[in-house]
């Protein structure tokens, strides 16, 4: 098939690429270079059916294929913050331009959702019936409300003009070509550690997420994705073991061999108190689940920074 991954040059982006061509489709990414850089997807280039496109989603485009994985989004909340109202443009005008495009041309679609449109969720685990506690008006609306409407639209479109969709909600997902800067707390307390500084936890730390390998999360993504029984979504994809915040930090301690001690700084406001995915429906509908635990993930992200870290002579 020809497969468009829109964020392709990101962080699930590139992974996803790779996958795909893996496969033996023929891949079209489709970045702004935003968050995402040449450097994660440089090893695709020297393939015939690999080609890339310098594009924002916001402007229309118009591409031959017949599948489109709809990821460009920046997704860490110092990214999503920097510029929110672009960040609403990228969800509302660029989620109705990547369907106006599918339904041209008859391609299914599959929208990177997210576990924000639960929003500080009052229901625990959270399942996809859930509607969400959504604060529509404070730092992270413009990420949380972007991604509802995104969903609103595709729930439309496939209603009113029969546009064949898939609707995943992605939650905390680390791994290799995480950003460096990008303040998410996976690449913060890895990098920290590696440098024996200071591991800010936000609050108290009681805080908590659930932490997906990449490689799961992109196995569950393509399941969703090519799923023959028609089912829509939204479906979890999440690995539903749950750690405090404080918990996370000493096992990135533990497993580095740092000096780092941690240290408490404020919560930013609307940090969501507590966050695990039910799979249920992903393991019933696509017989998916996570395989990678924890530390063997942390391991091997640690290396990939590790890796960086060497290069940039920080050793
Ligand atoms: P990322 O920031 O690494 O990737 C996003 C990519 O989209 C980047 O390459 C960026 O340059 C590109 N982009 C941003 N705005 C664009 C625009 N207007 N036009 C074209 N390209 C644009 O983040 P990621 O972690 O790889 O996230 C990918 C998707 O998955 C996002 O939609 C995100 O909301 C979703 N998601 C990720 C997670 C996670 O834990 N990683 C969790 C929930 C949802
Ligand atoms: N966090 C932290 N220290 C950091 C970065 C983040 O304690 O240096 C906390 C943050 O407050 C949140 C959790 O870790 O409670 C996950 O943050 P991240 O930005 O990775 O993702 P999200 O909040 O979007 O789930």
């Amino acid at each position: 098939m020809r497969i468009l991954v829109t964020g392709g040059a990101g962080f699930l982006g590139s992974h996803l690429c790779e996958r795909l061509l893996n496969e033996g489709h023929d891949v079209i990414c489709l970045d702004n270079f935003f968050t995402g850089s040449r450097d994660n997807i440089i090893h695709l280039m020297g393939s015939h059916r690999f080609e890339l496109i310098r594009h924002d989603i916001v402007e229309p485009i118009l591409l031959e294929v017949d599948r489109i994985y709809n990821l460009a989004c920046p997704a860490s909340p110092v990214h999503y913050q920097y510029n929110p109202v672009k960040t609403v443009k990228t969800s509302v005008m660029g989620m109705i331009n990547m369907l106006g495009m599918a339904k041209r041309v008859k391609a299914r679609i599959l929208q990177a959702s997210t576990s924000e449109v639960y929003g500080d969720p009052n229901v625990h685990p959270q399942k996809e019936e859930y509607w969400g506690n959504v604060n529509p008006i404070g730092i992270r609306s413009c990420y949380d409300e972007g991604k509802r409407v995104a969903e609103t639209l595709m729930m439309d479109y496939h209603r009113q003009n029969n546009v064949d969709i898939r609707i995943i909600r992605i939650f905390n997902t680390y791994g290799p070509r995480m950003a460096e800067n990008d303040g998410r707390v996976v690449s913060n307390f890895i990098l920290q550690a590696l440098r024996n500084e200071d591991i800010t936890v936000f609050g108290d730390g009681s805080q908590t997420r659930s932490f997906c390998y990449v490689d799961d999360l992109i196995d569950g993504m393509i399941r969703m994705m090519e799923n023959g029984q028609g089912f829509i979504g939204p479906v979890n994809l999440g690995n539903p073991v749950e750690n405090t915040i404080l918990e996370f930090a000493e096992t990135i301690v533990r497993l580095t061999g740092s000096q780092s001690k941690i240290i408490f700084q404020s919560l930013p406001s609307d940090d969501p108190k507590q966050r695990q995915p039910d799979i249920t429906l992903a393991q019933e509908k696509l017989g998916w689940q996570p395989v990678v635990g924890l530390e063997d993930g942390i391991i091997k992200t640690v290396q990939y920074f590790k890796r960086d870290f060497i290069k940039s002579g920080h050793a």
